[in-house]
């Protein structure tokens, strides 16, 4: 991709050329790819969209498996508009503009001794793009990381600029902390931390029927608490992290074999034999199930949090209240038992307490997430299609930046102010410029 600078704005931009996100399951051919530097950049592409009549999808770091980014007009890329602008200590807060990655604030923020409450398993998505779809990592006790807006800053398809918290724009408030981006473009947001702690973190194997029975008891004695599930198998991969004051033991060696070798480059192996000798699927999956590494580390959170992923995978994750967890679990065990679908990557289980954004999946309810796998070179249906039916006959919501196949009227079935949002829309995008086709079926409207 060559750089240029736009015709009608002074803003870098690059012509005419093919996105595509981290998966490679969604591909574009868009019109033009601007990079603003600050908030009055984003207006003039706001601007320059309006009198060329285009589209614009802003992106984060393209981590979305969903088409959510996907246009042919212009997509407004936020990586120049990155860092860290306020860090109150005193309040454990820091205002970050939307562009940063969770690794360039992890690192800042620990310089300053603070940290992100909890996070998900990787740390390359943007603030923006990792709250616009309701990110959440795992823990009883802890919502999604858009539970910890305390502010944003949205730049509207007027062109204004509002400032959204509890009291200021309430409404805007509710609705935009996961917004999927189609109410404008968040530019910053103030987040709330915690001072920086240490997890001490324990990788065993545990069994799927003792596991389901005593999985209260795992989630109320560990901070955070997930497992994974590997077809074919009765042994799960249990993760276990808490709170620690003991030294960082971390040793880069074994590190090294544990994430880099055995989580990456061992299964892209397996992955790879799998696809081209299919029937042996479930040996690969069984023999993950025994080979994953096992131990104890001790590190700070964000070092703990985040793992390295370096094969490609396309993924669905719902999310499913949690009185009806064990019982869809059950289920979803036995469907891929009977069906015997070629798959051997795991499923993986976590746990996340209920909370008040109208459109975070968790709205209202304490909540597990069960997140499916296919290798990237793999058929993902029927797969997916059947464990998406099993996962919305109890009423389960998918997670935004995830493939699914939901449109407006399961959505506003199952979401008690998906009306709202929807009227809220309109009133900030009157003309549409922040859809695409996905979220056009998405929120019911033709465009
Ligand atoms: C390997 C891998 C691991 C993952 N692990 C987890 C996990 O542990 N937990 C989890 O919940 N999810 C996980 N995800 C999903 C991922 O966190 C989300 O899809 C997230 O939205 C990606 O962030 P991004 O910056 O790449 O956003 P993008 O994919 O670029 O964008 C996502 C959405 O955010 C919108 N958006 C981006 N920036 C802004 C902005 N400034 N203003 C308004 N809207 C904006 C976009 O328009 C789009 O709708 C994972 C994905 C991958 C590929």
């Amino acid at each position: 991709m060559s750089d240029a600078t736009s015709e009608s704005t002074s803003i870098k931009s690059t012509p005419k050329t093919i996105w595509s996100n981290w998966a490679g399951n969604v591909e574009c051919s868009v019109t033009g790819i601007f990079y603003p530097k600050t908030e009055a950049e984003v207006q003039a592409v706001i601007q320059q969209a309006k009198t060329e009549k285009k589209k614009i999808r802003v992106v984060g770091s393209g981590h979305s498996f969903s088409p959510v980014i996907a246009t042919n007009d212009y997509i407004l890329s936020l990586v120049e508009l990155k860092g860290i602008i306020n860090i109150d200590k005193q309040k454990k807060q820091a205002t970050i503009w939307a562009g940063t990655s969770i690794k360039e604030a992890n690192e800042q923020l620990f310089e300053a001794g603070l940290a992100l409450i909890n996070l998900g398993d990787i740390d390359v998505q943007s603030v923006g793009g990792a709250t616009a779809t309701g990110t959440h990592g795992t823990g009883i006790t802890f919502g999604n990381v858009s539970t910890e807006i305390v502010d944003f800053t949205l730049l509207t398809a007027s062109g204004e600029l509002l400032q959204c918290d509890a009291n200021t724009n309430p409404t805007i408030f509710a609705a935009g902390r996961v917004s999927l981006g189609v109410l404008g473009i968040v530019t910053k947001i103030t987040l709330r931390l915690d001072e920086a702690y240490k997890l001490e973190y324990t990788c065993k194997a545990g069994n799927f029927e003792e596991t389901l029975e005593n999985l209260e008891a795992y989630n109320n004695s560990n901070r955070n608490f997930e497992y994974y599930y590997f077809p074919y198998s009765e042994t799960l991969q249990l993760k276990l992290s808490n709170k620690s004051e003991k030294t960082v033991k971390h040793n880069k060696f074994l590190a090294h074999i544990n994430d880099v070798f055995l989580e990456n480059t061992a299964l892209e192996a397996a992955c790879r034999f799998g696809v081209t000798f299919p029937k042996m699927y479930q040996r690969i999956s069984r023999a993950m199930s025994k080979s994953f590494p096992k131990g104890t580390k001790v590190n700070y959170s964000h070092q703990i949090y985040a793992t390295v992923r370096n094969v490609r995978f396309k993924e669905m994750e719902y999310n499913i209240p949690m009185e009806h967890f064990k019982e869809v679990m059950t289920k979803m065990k036995a469907i891929i038992e009977e069906k015997q679908y070629q798959i051997f990557f795991p499923a993986e289980c976590r746990f996340v307490k209920g909370d008040d954004i109208w459109l975070s999946p968790a709205y209202g309810r304490d909540s597990a997430y069960i997140a499916v796998h296919v290798y990237h070179q793999q058929e993902h249906n029927p797969y997916f299609s059947d464990l998406e039916e099993l996962f919305t006959q109890y009423g389960g919501r998918p997670h935004w930046g995830k493939m699914h196949t939901r449109t407006a009227e399961y959505l506003s079935r199952n979401y008690d102010k998906f009306q709202d949002f929807q009227l809220l829309r309109q009133q900030l995008d009157p003309d549409n410029m922040f859809l695409n086709e996905h979220l056009a079926g998405i929120f019911g409207v033709a465009i």
